[in-house]
């Protein structure tokens, strides 16, 4: 990006910045057979693409310039990220590293700790993974069993964690522990530690999904975590996690992917309820970028987000099963020919609807959504999915 710190530049002026660059990068990447076949951006991973991402001066648009962001508006940041679902980069390592990690580090770590991984994550030199979720712990997060033990200087950490995005190139992870067993409520003994993927005692392995990309399992054996590398309070992960799950539910780059679907069989749809279907959906995109919108207002405000970014993630991962459902009515058998997401609308839709299976899962699934906006917006304490 050129000069981004002299003055605040307009949306406008960076959003066709990134349109620009966006639309170079995914056909330098178009014939890696790695992303052909990525059903959406948060499913296809590229070391090269990230790092391009840094080096364009794409990382942290909105994060304080001390640390290497560009001193931008969240605003910046969302349109951004739209522009860059829509051409359909491999996201999955920016959005776990800068928009949810980073914003979260940039949020709850100590200032030592963020001056020394930030600058980092901004280059476009540091690759996160999120150890969040284990075999008997996803929605009920709060249930987790890895243990992080106090020993001099840090902690020893054993644990199992699964569907982990990325962890298969991470060179960090972003690690949900226990660390008091016998806390009153379970959620009240968790901290977040911070823990480089080259530590002895890690162990990953990767499998293929549906969406084209991999998840991963990660074990961990007695890993050494230096104390300083704790984010927040020791005990008080919880009030982190959520926070960082705020972070990851604003799904901006998700509304770029809808409005790429929508514009490419908007070119092809004849029949009139067809168009009439994709009007409706166009209208709706709107409301879900709003939403999104309002989820980063809030963040970057320091109000309460967990309402407002879960109505943003549910709205936008229903809408890509209703666009791909939609895709696959107006072009017919031609759309389960999965020729890869650059072989024009076909390959899209077919990439789509492969994916959109876990996007109602992942960063939580749709029911606990539901549960989120019905209990921190609408004030339905009791309500149960
Ligand atoms: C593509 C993808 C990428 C992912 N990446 C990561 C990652 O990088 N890091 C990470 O930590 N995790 C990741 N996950 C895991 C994801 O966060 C979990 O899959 C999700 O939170 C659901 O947990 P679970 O799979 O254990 O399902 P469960 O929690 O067992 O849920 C199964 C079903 O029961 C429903 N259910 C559960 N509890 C309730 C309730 N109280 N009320 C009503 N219904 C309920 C759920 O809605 C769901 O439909 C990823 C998942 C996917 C699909």
């Amino acid at each position: 990006m050129d000069s981004p710190n002299i003055q605040m530049k307009s949306i406008a002026t960076v959003t066709q910045e990134a349109d620009r660059f966006a639309a170079q990068l995914a056909d330098q990447l178009r014939d890696d057979p790695w992303n052909r076949f990525q059903g959406m951006p948060s499913d296809g991973d590229s070391r090269e693409a990230y790092e391009a991402l840094g080096r364009g001066g794409w990382i942290g648009l909105h994060w304080p310039e001390t640390i290497g962001g560009h001193g931008l508006t969240a605003a910046h940041t969302d349109a951004v990220e739209e522009r860059f679902g829509y051409h359909w980069l491999p996201l999955c390592s920016y959005l776990l590293g800068v928009k949810t990690i980073g914003n979260a580090i940039l949020r709850f770590a100590s200032a030592e700790l963020t001056e020394r991984i930030l600058p980092e994550v901004t280059a476009g030199r540091i690759v996160f993974c999120q150890g969040f979720s284990e075999p008997g712990a996803g929605s009920d997060l709060a249930s987790l069993r890895t243990r992080a033990v106090k020993r001099t200087g840090g902690y020893l950490v054993s644990g199992h964690k699964i569907w982990t995005s990325s962890a298969q190139m991470a060179d960090w992870i972003y690690l949900a522990v226990r660390t008091d067993p016998d806390a009153i409520r379970p959620h009240r003994g968790l901290s977040v530690l911070l823990c480089r993927m080259d530590t002895p005692g890690i162990q990953v392995r990767e499998f293929p999904t549906l969406g084209g990309g991999l998840l991963c399992e990660v074990w961990l054996d007695e890993v050494f975590v230096p104390e300083d590398q704790l984010v927040g309070d020791q005990n008080g992960g919880w009030q982190v996690l959520m926070g960082t799950l705020d972070f990851e539910r604003v799904t901006s780059e998700k509304v770029g992917v809808v409005a790429r679907v929508v514009d490419e069989l908007e070119a092809v749809a004849e029949r009139a309820e067809h168009r009439s279907e994709l009007r409706t959906v166009r209208g709706e995109l709107d409301a879900a970028r709003e939403l999104g919108r309002e989820a980063s207002r809030h963040l970057m405000q320091g109000l309460p987000a967990s309402g407002v970014s879960s109505m943003c993630k549910l709205s936008v991962a229903l809408l890509c099963k209703r666009v791909s459902r939609l895709g696959m009515d107006v072009l017919g058998a031609e759309a389960l020919i999965d020729g890869g997401v650059h072989d024009g609308i076909a390959g899209k839709v077919a990439a789509l609807r492969r994916a959109t299976v876990g996007a109602t899962i992942a960063g939580g699934a749709s029911e606990i959504q539901r549960r989120v906006i019905a209990r921190r917006s609408l004030g339905l304490a009791s309500y149960r999915a």
